[in-house]
């Protein structure tokens, strides 16, 4: 990444964060909101007027909203795909943006089933780090770290070239390899434990061993763990559970693994690890000491505050797993944002997640928001485009779906999530994630989102929890090919459970869609009874491992809740793996 003068100024600033100042600054572009979104508005149009897409679309250097709004339509990735298809094969013409794009972002493709190609640039990269500021510097007014190291489980996806010779990698691999990242994070004093070498290592098998075993060397100085999504932490420790004696050999021999075979690795970590036969003892009768792993991350890490990462949405299903390890320690959930750029920080971290809310930085991209109120198949059937607001007018207790424009060019771009307005930080909303808004759940007149998905899997998990048993994780599958189409939900269950408890399980999930939609056709047999397929343990590592297969980084994978038809593979692997299936009951 190329250092423009501006971040080089910040480098120089940027020896230590001054938390106050920044939490002063954010004070005062909250107050003034609307008039920084005009700003942050015009600028964004001034900077790329000279566009191809801007100047189809007759703005004639009109930088207002009212303008902006009535020349430039609201657009899907799909529509903007020739566009950045065009900045990929290598036309440097200014498209998207004035200056040209010289990296493109790979979505991680969890959610949408393939990835999307993004551009990036340093005016994305500096928004970035404004978001990371913030939320530090509330998170360090309430819960100040100390001079130390952060344990992070993070990993670069392969960095690949274009046809047209730009660089593509992963939102969060063009994050991490910038130097502007890495002075930033030693300034919030959250440094990364482990080399260069294992953060971009070619194997994530290896890197997350290797982070594991440097966390364990630095273990005094570990101030914090964090990764990108709430599912690394949970993977991490996991893995730590199935290799933890081996990591006790390996330091207390001084001799790495020989289950690691990159060589870079291999040399980058011979340079930390040195024979320790007390520190080996130690970690091993910590480790021994434990009841069923609970509270693993302070035992292990002594001197760290707490765990961060992204908690909400899709990962709250990690949640109860995560407070296991962490014991004592506080969950503090990330930020909100995407490969498209970010949106909000998380300015209240001593909320628990599930109270987590995202206040908005007026000045890092341009938002609206269109109501929720008239349901998205609603307003489909009767052809009615709601009118997005922007983003002073939003009203509390409403759902939207978001628009983006941002510093990289994209124009009142479609992001397909759903929040809900909880509050206003001085004049900015505070956000909580609702869901992605595809539906994922239709076969009729039934729709159900993500989040209907997992308040019901959380209702039928009660159940495990009595047999002391937990679902590791699940997705679902619309499956028509039987007369009437029925629901299936995918569980990985931790250990065995009997049938009849499975059975009630079923019955649970298919009781708990309340979707009104979903119960009259179930009563009346327009869909069939729900499906739950248990499948074999290690299932969801097969699915993960394909994903990484196919270049998406484990910093951003998200387990997609729902496996289409299309998504052969993975729908492979779940048929391929079913243990037992059961169907419910629940409407006689
Ligand atoms: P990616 O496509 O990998 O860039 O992932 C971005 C998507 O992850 C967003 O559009 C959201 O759906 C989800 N996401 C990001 N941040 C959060 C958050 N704080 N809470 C819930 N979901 C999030």
């Amino acid at each position: 990444m190329r250092l423009t003068l501006g971040s080089l100024k910040m480098l120089e600033k940027m020896e230590t964060v001054d938390v106050d100042e920044l939490i002063e600054e954010f004070e005062t572009i909250t107050k003034d909101a609307e008039r920084i979104q005009r700003e942050t508005l015009r600028k964004i149009l001034e900077e790329n007027a000279s566009a191809e897409y801007l100047q189809n679309l007759g703005l004639n250097g009109r930088t207002d909203p009212e303008s902006f709004k009535s020349c430039v339509p609201l657009v899907t990735h799909e529509d903007l795909q020739p566009y950045i298809q065009r900045i990929i094969d290598g036309d440097i013409s200014p498209i998207l943006t004035g200056k040209p794009i010289t990296t493109i972002s790979r979505s991680s493709g969890t959610t949408q089933g393939k990835p999307k190609f993004l551009p990036f640039n340093d005016e994305l990269m500096e928004t970035t780090l404004q978001i990371f500021r913030t939320s530090y510097a509330f998170r360090n007014r309430e819960f100040p770290i100390g001079k130390g190291k952060a344990l992070q489980f993070i990993y670069g996806s392969k960095q690949s070239k274009t046809k047209g010779g730009l660089n593509a990698g992963t939102a969060t691999t063009n994050v991490y390899r910038s130097s502007t990242f890495k002075a930033e994070m030693k300034a919030m004093q959250s440094q990364c434990c482990s080399p260069d070498e294992v953060i971009f290592g070619p194997d994530f098998h290896q890197s997350l061993y290797c982070h594991l075993l440097c966390g364990l060397i630095f273990r005094e100085e570990i101030q914090l763990v964090f990764s990108t999504f709430a599912h690394s932490l949970v993977h991490a420790f996991r893995t730590f559970e199935l290799v933890w004696e081996e990591l006790c050999d390996d330091i207390r021999e001084g001799v790495l693994s020989s289950r690691i075979t990159v060589p870079s690795i291999r040399a980058a970590m011979s340079k930390i690890l040195k024979p320790n036969p007390e520190l080996a003892d130690l970690i091993h009768k910590k480790c021994s000491g434990l009841s069923n792993w609970y509270g693993l991350i302070p035992e292990l890490f002594p001197n760290a505050k707490y765990l961060s990462g992204i908690m909400t949405g899709s990962m709250e299903h990690y949640l109860k797993k995560l407070r296991h390890y962490a014991g004592d320690l506080p969950l503090m959930s990330a930020d909100y944002g995407s490969s498209e750029g970010w949106i909000g920080a998380n300015v209240n971290p001593s909320l628990p997640p599930e109270l987590a809310t995202f206040a908005v930085l007026p000045n890092i991209g341009y938002f609206e928001f269109i109501p929720q109120r008239l349901g998205n198949l609603e307003s489909q059937v009767l052809c009615i485009e709601p009118k997005p607001v922007g983003l002073t007018e939003v009203k509390v207790g409403e759902e939207y779906e978001i628009i983006v424009t941002n510093v990289a060019g994209l124009y009142r771009y479609r992001l397909g999530d759903v929040v809900k307005v909880m509050g206003f930080h001085n004049s900015t909303p505070e956000l909580k994630f609702i869901c992605r808004r595809n539906l994922l759940l239709t076969i009729n007149i039934d729709k159900n989102t993500e989040k209907d998905l997992q308040l019901s899997v959380d209702e039928a998990a009660q159940l495990l929890a009595e047999e002391k048993q937990e679902v590791v994780d699940f997705t679902s599958h619309v499956d028509l090919s039987t007369d009437p189409g029925h629901y299936v939900i995918f569980w990985e269950v931790s250990g065995e459970v009997n049938d009849e408890v499975l059975k009630e399980c079923c019955n649970c999930l298919d009781r708990s869609f309340v979707d009104a939609g979903y119960v009259s056709a179930r009563k009346v047999n327009a869909i069939g009874p729900l499906e739950l397929r248990v499948v074999l343990k290690g299932t969801f590592q097969q699915i993960l491992d394909h994903y990484l297969g196919l270049g998406a980084a484990l910093s951003q994978f998200k387990t997609p809740r729902c496996v289409g038809p299309t998504n052969k593979t993975v729908l492979q692997i779940l048929c391929n793996n079913i243990g037992k299936s059961y169907f419910s009951t629940a409407y006689g």
